[in-house]
């Protein structure tokens, strides 16, 4: 038998070579734990191991014991390490850890003063807590070191506007060198403060749109070889490339006639097999089908994971969504049930089709009348329906048109439609450009402007509609290593309706 040191290296060895790409290692932490006493790992295995075994347990449990003992021992040895911290402080934001932010973003700025980084984490962590006076002192502070620096300048401008000091930040905004990504955002604050975003949405899209127009949107477009494809939608021949998304090789045609923006060349098919699977966004949904097994009669029944959407149907004057009877009701691309199961508990008689057969499986045995099935093979009769949902499939379906088509045929007259779906001529893609587009898994990206449109050309009424925040873009970017967007930045966007994810609620008349 080999001696112990050697086998505890292997085992070591092969975890690390899984760690972020293998979810092997997620299914055993009694193992990791067991790893975690050896005394022969390097101070960045101890660290990665403290690491792995935070993101294993839920944030509400208490630290396993290994996990405390492992990380309390490599933080000082690991200071010097910028991006060690930098790490740790991600982890500890997207576990919405906040004294372990503020314990990590001051570590930073001890051991790194020179560095940006910290003082932009600092700050932030403060505007989060709403203690301005704070946050203005570590961009002050990180300015002092870093003067021209764009990222520290924004931050500052941000909460000196907050603040009601509006010179000031108008300064700041000045300060930033031209051409920056807080170049941009400085052009959009610029245009909130000035009201030049209305805040209606038949006048939203036009007004996102003549922003793009003035940052000459096609700049960084890539003109394929390929002949330009008629949009799916509408029939038009005028698409227009205007994006090329260098890490899916495609491009993003734009058509001038009905908005849509559309990714090309499209997949190949039963790609969605591939993508739909069990784990889909980190397993979000096998957590979600958990919820809906253990929430029974718990205080978290009412709402689970679509509380935001719920309270917001519940509280905007125009929709009530509780004052309407509750008949039948229809989840579309339910995928693990949690929208099906509240609906069901508060009344509604409920059915949910979920075509992807990786994410229906998470909801077997769940006691409702769930279906594996595309909406159109289920042959509803025309006008059954009085509440339809459909949450973030739109943008995933290979014919929406022909979906929206299929919904509005089966939704009775005075029903309720709730469709929530990324969209494009948002803050976010003006700011990122073909990044916004990056996710494989999205065929095409509609506009606040042409939802509307789409709706009422079905016989539909916009009610209401918003942007909420957007948590899912916030761990992709902590995922590449970056600070999320400032917690006021997201405020504003969220306040013009100008995020990335839209929620609608339409009347069929
Ligand atoms: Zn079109």
């Amino acid at each position: 038998m080999r001696p112990i040191k050697s086998r505890l290296s292997s085992l070591g060895s092969a975890w690390l070579r899984g760690y972020g790409e293998d979810p092997i290692h997620l299914a055993c932490p009694s193992a990791l734990r067991w790893l975690s006493k050896s005394p022969f790992l390097s101070t960045n295995k101890r660290l990665r191991l403290a690491s792995t075994l935070r993101l294993l347990r839920s944030p509400s449990t208490p630290p396993f014991p290994e996990e405390q003992s492992l990380y309390e021992s490599v933080l000082e040895k690991v200071s010097s390490n910028e991006k060690a911290l930098q790490g740790l402080f991600l982890i500890a934001l997207t576990r919405k850890e906040q004294e372990c932010c503020k314990d990590l973003a001051q570590r930073l700025t001890v051991a790194h003063p020179k560095s940006v980084w910290g003082w932009e984490a600092l700050g932030w962590v403060y505007s989060s807590e709403g203690d301005w006076a704070k946050a203005e002192e570590a961009y002050r502070s990180g300015l002092e070191l870093n003067p021209e620096n764009s990222r520290l300048l924004t931050g500052l401008s941000l909460v000196l506007d907050h603040g009601g000091k509006s010179a000031e930040s108008t300064e700041a905004l000045n300060r930033i060198p031209q051409g920056s990504f807080e170049a941009l955002v400085a052009k959009f604050l610029k245009g909130t403060s000035s009201g030049l975003l209305p805040a209606y949405l038949s006048e939203a899209g036009d007004c996102l749109n003549s922003i793009f127009d003035r940052v000459n949107l096609e700049k960084d477009a890539i003109l394929p070889d390929a002949p330009p494809t008629p949009c799916p939608v509408c029939g038009s021949q005028s698409v227009r490339p205007v994006h090329w998304i260098e890490s899916l090789n495609k491009s993003v045609g734009y058509c001038e006639a009905c908005d849509l923006y559309q990714v090309n060349p499209q997949p190949e098919v039963g790609f969605e097999e591939r993508y739909f699977v069990e784990d889909y966004l980190g397993g979000t949904y096998r957590k979600i089908a958990d919820w809906v097994r253990t929430s029974a009669g718990s205080s978290d029944e009412k709402y689970g994971p679509h509380r935001s959407l719920l309270e917001w149907l519940e509280s905007s004057p125009s929709i009530r969504l509780d004052d309407h009877p509750m008949g039948r009701a229809l989840d579309v691309g339910c995928a693990s049930g949690a929208m099906v199961t509240i609906l069901n508990r508060r009344g509604w008689q409920t059915i949910g089709v979920e075509p992807s057969t990786g994410l229906f499986n998470l909801a077997v045995g769940i006691g409702l009348d769930l279906r594996n099935s595309n909406l159109s093979a289920q042959q509803f009769e025309t006008n059954r329906f009085d509440l339809i949902t459909c949450l973030h499939v739109l943008s995933h379906a290979r014919d929406p048109h022909l979906l929206l088509d299929e919904i509005a045929r089966i939704q009775k007259p005075g029903g309720i439609l709730i469709l929530a779906t990324p969209v494009a001529a948002c803050l976010r893609h003006f700011l990122e450009g073909a990044n916004h587009f990056h996710q494989p898994e999205h065929l095409f990206f509609f506009t606040a402007k042409n939802i509307c449109s789409f709706l009422t050309d079905r016989g539909y009424e916009v009610i209401d509609f918003r942007t909420p925040e957007d948590p899912i873009h916030e761990f992709a970017e902590t995922r590449q290593g970056k600070l999320p967007w400032h917690p006021l930045l997201v405020k504003r966007m969220t306040d013009w309706k100008a995020g990335s994810f839209l929620e609608v609620a339409a009347k069929k008349g």
